[in-house]
């Protein structure tokens, strides 16, 4: 644009971004969650972090409690949420249109060098190929004996026995042998990494949770919050795996073009699960615990790729609305969710009525068109680690250059020296494929303990 339109443009941003900060004002401290309840009547405190612990555990009656309490409470501010969300999309459309894009999703994905056709290649791709998620849900059914399942019990791992103690030094040691594959400078680096500090591991008071990377010219940090569980460990895998990126692109860009985009981050992290998932399976001969693992994996695939591809078609469709000047009431919100819940998770789950107000409570929806790099990137790193496993170098050498190239091309660019076209629907029908033959494994699995 003019310099003076861009001046403007510049000093609007902090009033730009006022809906995002209501809305995270209202989502992490204005709103109060009620208790919850257990089984056996055993009080207990809801909060977002808790949330997903609950709806983890074997009790239904503190799933229900933790569901129905949660959305409670997003009920009571749905409408000043749905103005929120309406007037972030209507920023956004105000901007693409002075820019002279064709849509809000156009402008967003342009930013990052992303052709929009990735992002809707992704969600047609994955209504093509929806069948193995009612599939999954069929099992998951028969797993939990109940006659339909509630969105409540999305969650909760299906193979309960099975809880082995993984200490951090033995995730560290298979971590690496996992990426063994990978050669002798990205081994030697990692294991330096592992053993010289780049780790903060065990929570610790004041200390902040969940885990994260961050890649700054000395070495990269890795922040853990590691608890012994098979989760930390697959934990440490992804963000040695952000880690290890940020090193080699630093080691091999000038600092301009050391930082990689959102777009391919999560591949390389996404990719070091898989490889480890790869050998977790490979060793282990106990039935259970292979269960125990595809049954992670399959959650992975639930979570990563179907959830994040409704959610972003979620995103897709508010901003078709807000395009045709129509008001994103909560009404119109709730009624958008529910139609795209039924649709997704099939007959054999009831679309209980709290989760129509999902989106109340996802920041990323002010994040302008994030959410969809999730689902493309795991489908990204699910196809190159299968390439990987192949094991021939030619491959493994273009996955290392694809890890040194920072920004230094545009993420499709990269990706495509990695092996992979994300401008093809391709990689998404392959991943699914994939989902779709463990769903049959774990179902056989579980049925003949
Ligand atoms: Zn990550």
């Amino acid at each position: 644009l003019s310099m003076e339109k861009e001046e403007l443009l510049a000093g609007c941003q902090d009033i730009f971004s006022s809906s995002e900060r209501a809305f995270y004002i209202l989502n992490d401290v204005d709103t109060r969650f009620e208790d919850v309840k257990d089984a056996k009547g055993n009080v207990l405190p809801l909060t977002s972090g808790s949330y997903v612990d609950y709806l983890e555990s074997a009790d239904e009656t503190l799933r229900k409690s933790a569901f129905e309490n949660m959305y409670a409470a997003y009920g009571k501010v749905q409408n000043t949420m749905a103005s929120l969300l309406n007037s972030q999309c209507k920023m956004l459309k105000y901007e693409s249109d002075l820019r002279g894009y064709p849509t809000s999703l156009e402008a967003s994905t342009n930013k990052n060098g992303v052709p929009s056709s990735v992002y809707k290649n992704l969600i047609k791709q994955v209504h093509k190929d929806i069948a193995p998620l009612h599939k999954y849900m069929k099992v998951r059914k028969k797993a939990l004996k109940k006659d339909k399942l509630n969105m409540y019990d999305l969650y909760v791992p299906l193979v309960k026995e099975f809880d082995k103690k993984i200490t951090f030094e033995t995730a560290k040691k298979e971590a690496l042998a996992s990426v063994a594959l990978l050669g002798q400078e990205y081994v030697e680096a990692y294991e330096k990494g592992l053993n010289s500090r780049w780790i903060d591991v065990y929570e610790n008071e004041g200390k902040r949770s969940g885990a994260y990377s961050c890649g700054v010219p000395c070495h990269p940090f890795v922040l853990l919050n590691h608890t012994d569980t098979l989760r930390s460990e697959f934990t440490l895998a992804h963000e040695m795996g952000h880690a290890m990126h940020s090193y080699m692109s630093f080691k091999h860009q000038p600092f301009i073009n050391s930082d990689y985009k959102i777009f391919v981050a999560e591949v390389a992290s996404t990719c070091n699960e898989a490889l480890l998932m790869h050998y977790l399976l490979e060793r282990t001969t106990d039935k259970k615990e292979r269960a125990y693992l595809i049954n992670y994996l399959l959650e992975q695939y639930r979570g990563t790729m179907y959830r994040q591809a409704m959610l972003a078609e979620f995103e897709m469709l508010i901003n078709e609305e807000v395009a045709k000047n129509n008001t994103l009431s909560a009404e119109l919100l709730n009624k958008i969710n529910h139609d795209l819940n039924a649709f997704y998770y099939g007959e054999d789950v009831i679309v209980d009525a709290p989760i129509d107000l999902e989106w109340a409570k996802i920041p990323h929806l002010y994040m302008n068109f994030y959410l969809y790099q999730y689902a493309t990137s795991f489908c990204a790193s699910m196809a190159i680690s299968q390439k990987l496993l192949k094991g021939n170098p030619e491959d493994i050498e273009n996955y290392l250059n694809f890890l040194k190239g920072g920004c230094s091309k545009s993420p499709i660019d990269l990706l495509k020296m990695a092996g992979v076209d994300m401008t093809s629907p391709q990689p998404i029908h392959d991943a699914i494929c994939q989902f779709d033959k463990l769903v049959d494994e774990f179902d056989e699995l579980i049925n003949c303990k």
